[in-house]
Parts: structure tokens; C-alpha cells; sequence
């Protein structure tokens, strides 16, 4: 009977996954909540993906793709999905975790104001269809993201009134130099810092305060300048899904799962791949994902021959961690009556006198609204340095319907 390998995510880490996974005999199985595969960075399927990519698509039909399926929770062997036809269980022999990542929001007085959005979340309802042109934008946070984003909107007819970036100048410069080694970053780069020529710049400068009258109107920055826009774009960089990860029992390492140079987890059988195991970008999530496709099927050969190109992207995802490492002062910013919890409108000061994640949770519901700490959790990770103790059954919010399935 041919081996059953199940890959949570069709981002481009999962793509590679399958794609190497089908050069063997295994019966492999993709799964991903959105209709189309392509992940994050190519929202809206082929059609957004470069050229030398397209065979990751091209070969959905060699394998089994389950879209628009919510993966819940899983034990040993099984994964628990909420899918289009109800609840179901899925047996795995061998299962590749590349479920990306997510913005992280930091709270500052005013975060909650309509019209100030996560950087990637703003990007994604243009994508859609939120008409940007002629809008005055401010993009402010930290990471590569701001600047293709940037680049984006203003491709898209937006005013960028301004790039805000927390880190200061010379850890900007020390990023751009370690590029040398990556020329197609490189080139992404130039072209999109091209587009921007015209845009005001400040780096070693942070979001103090976002202000308005129903909806946001005017920027504070630490520099002590103001900025009118209709829209803050507000991301503080990517944190990792671990938690699937966490309720299998995988170890992880500063907020990534742990693997080995097989792309293998601390759990036999289960390997990880992409944003899950630190942030690194398009070209590690596609190594990254080839490696673990071709481990988890046994050909440990041609993983091997991906080891130098698996070395440079663990090592560019070192650069992007150390060079745009959060500040202290961010920590400063929530004032006491800022919400931290939007969903159960939780405000920093009761926050400040819990000991952990659990208690604040118990104590004041933090976490425990719509979203279930998505939000939250990064925020107060960073702020008060709180863990998870434990990641239950469902890891998304759920309807009752889909609750249902531990009956079958
Ligand atoms: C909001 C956002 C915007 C970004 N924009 C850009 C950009 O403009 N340019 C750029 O270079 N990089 C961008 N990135 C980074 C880029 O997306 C990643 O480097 C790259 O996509 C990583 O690929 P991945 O396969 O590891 O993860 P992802 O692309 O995030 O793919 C993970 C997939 O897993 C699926 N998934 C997650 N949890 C579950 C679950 N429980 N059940 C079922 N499916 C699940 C998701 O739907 C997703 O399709 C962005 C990242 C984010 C978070």
C-alpha cells in the first residue's frame, strides 16, 4: 500500500512540497483553507505567480488537493478538518506542516481606528477589490514587507505619504549589503526602492499614534512629525502558525518550529517547511518545501543536493531577524487604556498586573473573543513575553456544525 503524505498549506512552501513528493509513489494529499493555492504571497493562484513557477500548479492534478478546508487539530495519525462537505478526519503516514505565517500587531493608542490595517492586510484587499487610487497612505512597521507593499499601492494609483521603518539606518544598510549573495533579491529590491524614489523615508522612526474622528486622519510619528492619510498600513513583521505544530508535540526555537537539515521536526514522521521554521521569504519556503517533499518520501539523495541553497536561506533568515529586530521603546507605546484584546476589549492596564498568558485569559478574557488570540497572542508574547502552556482542539474559531465532527 503506498505510504499516505498529508502537506497542510498550498502557499509555495506546500507547492514544493507536493511537487517533490510526487516524483515517488506516494499517495499525497495538499490542503489549504482558500479555494486556490498559492499562499500569502501568490493570492489569487497562478495567475500571480512567476513563470518559473508555474509546474507547482501544474501538478495539482497528480495529487489530491483538498481547497477550502480548515485544518483543526490533529493527534499522532490524524488531521481533523472542517471542509465544504462537513467535518472529516484525515490518517496520515507521513505529514509536512507548511501552514506560513501571520502579521504581528503591536498595540499603539489609536491601532484600533478604522482605516489602520495590518500591512499584508491592506495588500490583500487590493488584491481584492478596495479601490486605493488617489488615497493618502502611510506604511510604517518593520521588514522587507513595508517596502514591496509600498511599491504596490503605489503601483495601484495610492499616495505613499511616508515609509516608516523602526529600524535604524545603519541595520538597514548592514541588510542591504547582506543581499550580495542573493541576486534576485536584489533586483526585487532595486526595483521596488526604485518605484519609491519620491517617497519620504524615515527609518529609526515608529507609529506613536494613529488619531481621527471615526476613522484614522492623522499619524504621530517618534520623530515628533504628523502626517495626514486615509489609511495606516501597520505590520511589525511575520509571526510563524505554530500552533498545529505545538499540538503535535514539535519543539520549537524562538517562535519557529525546529527542524532538521531533512526539514524533520523534534517528532518522528512530521516535517516543516517555509515560514513555519522562521521567517525567510518566497525562495526559502520553496527549498525549504522541496527538501521535506523529498525527505518525507525517502529520497534522501536529492534533498541532500539542496543542502548549499537550504544553508543560504537559513542564513538570509538569520539577516531578516537580527537587522529587524523590535525595538524596546515598542514596548512603551500602549497606554493604559489601550486595547490590547480587541475582540473582548481587554486595555493594557489589566493586562499589565497578570502573571501569564493563562491567567490573563482566566482573569480578564484577553484572548478568548472571534479571533481566539490570533491578535492578541503575538502582541502580548512581545509585550510581556507570555507563552502558550497549551494549544487546544480547534486551533481557528469553529462553528458548532463543524464542532460536530468529534462525534463520527
Ligand atoms: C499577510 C502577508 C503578506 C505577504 N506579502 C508578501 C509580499 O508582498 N511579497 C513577498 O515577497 N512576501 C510576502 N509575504 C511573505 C510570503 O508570503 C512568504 O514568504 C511566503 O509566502 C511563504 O510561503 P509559505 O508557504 O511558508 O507560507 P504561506 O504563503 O503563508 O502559505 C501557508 C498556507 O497555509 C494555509 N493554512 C494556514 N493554516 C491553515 C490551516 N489550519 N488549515 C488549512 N490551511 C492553512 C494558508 O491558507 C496558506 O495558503 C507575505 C506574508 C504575509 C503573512
Amino acid at each position: 500500500m503506498s505510504l499516505n503524505l498529508v502537506i497542510v498549506g498550498a502557499g509555495p512552501a506546500g507547492l514544493a512540497a507536493a511537487w517533490s513528493a510526487s516524483q515517488s509513489k506516494a499517495n499525497v494529499i495538499l490542503i489549504d483553507q482558500y479555494d486556490q493555492a498559492g499562499g500569502q504571497i501568490w493570492r489569487g493562484g497562478a495567475n500571480a505567480a512567476p513563470k518559473r513557477y508555474q509546474h507547482l500548479f501544474a501538478q495539482q492534478t497528480k495529487l489530491r488537493y483538498l481547497n477550502k478546508s480548515h485544518v483543526l487539530g490533529a493527534n499522532d495519525d490524524h488531521l481533523f478538518l472542517a471542509t465544504p462537505n462537513g467535518p472529516q478526519q484525515l490518517a496520515f503516514d507521513r505529514l509536512i506542516l507548511a501552514n506560513g505565517a501571520r502579521e504581528l500587531f503591536l498595540p499603539f493608542p489609536g491601532w484600533t481606528l478604522p482605516k489602520v490595517l495590518g500591512v499584508g492586510g491592506l495588500q490583500a484587499l487590493v488584491k481584492g477589490d478596495l479601490q486605493i487610487a488617489g488615497k493618502n497612505v502611510v506604511v510604517a512597521g518593520s521588514g522587507p514587507l513595508l517596502v514591496a507593499v509600498a511599491s504596490q499601492l503605489k503601483q495601484r494609483g495610492a499616495i505613499v505619504k511616508a515609509l516608516v521603518e523602526q529600524a535604524p539606518l545603519g541595520q538597514l544598510l548592514g541588510f542591504g549589503r547582506s543581499l550580495a549573495g542573493y541576486p534576485s533579491k536584489i533586483m526585487q529590491a532595486a526595483q521596488s526602492l526604485a518605484s519609491l524614489r519620491n517617497t519620504p523615508f524615515y527609518p529609526n522612526t515608529w507609529v506613536v499614534a494613529a488619531e481621527g474622528n471615526g476613522a484614522v486622519q492623522q499619524v504621530r510619528l517618534s520623530n515628533h512629525h504628523s502626517i495626514e492619510c486615509d489609511y495606516l498600513a501597520c505590520g511589525w513583521g511575520l509571526i510563524a502558525n505554530t500552533e498545529l505544530a505545538q499540538q503535535l508535540g514539535c519543539t520549537l526555537k524562538h517562535g519557529s518550529v525546529l527542524v532538521d537539515r531533512s526539514q524533520q521536526t523534534s517528532v518522528n514522521h512530521i516535517y516543516a517547511a517555509g515560514e513555519l521554521t522562521g521567517i525567510g521569504g518566497e525562495d526559502k519556503a520553496i527549498i525549504e518545501g522541496q527538501i521535506a517533499g523529498f525527505a518525507a518520501t525517502g529520497n534522501y539523495h536529492a534533498a541532500s543536493q539542496l543542502a548549499h541553497k537550504q544553508a543560504q536561506a537559513r542564513q538570509f533568515s538569520q539577516q531578516l531577524a537580527t537587522r529587524f529586530a523590535l525595538r524596546p521603546e515598542l514596548k512603551q507605546l500602549a497606554q493604559a487604556n489601550t486595547l490590547v484584546c480587541r475582540c473582548e476589549d481587554v486595555p493594557f492596564e489589566q493586562l499589565q498586573t497578570q502573571p501569564s498568558w493563562r491567567n490573563a485569559k482566566l482573569q480578564t478574557r484577553c484572548g478568548m473573543g472571534m479571533c481566539q488570540g490570533r491578535v492578541c497572542s503575538g502582541a502580548t508574547q512581545y509585550l510581556f513575553g507570555w507563552g502558550q502552556d497549551s494549544v487546544r482542539f480547534p486551533i481557528h474559531p469553529v462553528s458548532v456544525a463543524d464542532l460536530l465532527m468529534e462525534s463520527i
